[in-house]
């Protein structure tokens, strides 16, 4: 199996069976996104503890399975992480998704990592990146705890 059926696999699989999909107990931060332009929707749930760590995670949404498969590849790879942590990640995986550029950061796991570059094929499709960030955006509005919703056409 090449990288690109492999990354193929993995969106599948996401898209299929999203991880983390329901409302997550005693969430306490959360925030909503919207993609008009595909009509993905995303709403994300956390638990945040008081040593600024993401102890769960989870979201509900429909969409396409890129932005389903992107969510529910957020959810895994957050859990459990650090806020500053978990912003780098995010700074890393959006500049992936704009020009492919490899992750800087040492401290993921492989598969981690993978996981996440089994979206990087959409940087082709600027339509498509707006589905596979949807997410992720969301989930910094929600960590930061602003108020408005995220909205790709008005970013
Ligand atoms: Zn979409």
């Amino acid at each position: 199996m090449d990288l690109k059926e492999l990354y193929q696999e993995i969106i599948l699989d996401h898209g299929k069976n999203p991880r983390n999909k329901k409302i997550c107990n005693g969430f306490n931060k959360d925030a909503k996104g919207h993609n008009p332009l595909c009509g993905d929707k995303v709403h994300i749930y956390l638990k945040t503890d008081q040593n600024k760590k993401v102890e769960d995670i989870s979201f509900e949404g429909e969409g396409c399975a890129i932005s389903i498969a992107s969510a529910s590849i957020l959810t895994e790879i957050i859990k459990g992480k650090e806020h500053t942590l978990a912003k780098k990640i995010l700074e890393d995986f959006l500049k992936m998704l704009k020009d492919g550029s490899k992750f800087q950061l040492n401290s993921l796991e492989e598969n981690e990592k993978i996981s996440m570059m089994s979206l990087s094929g959409v940087k082709k499709f600027p339509m498509r990146v707006k589905c596979a960030s949807l997410a992720w955006h969301t989930f910094i509005h929600a960590l930061e705890e602003k108020k408005t919703k995220v909205n790709t056409e008005k970013a």
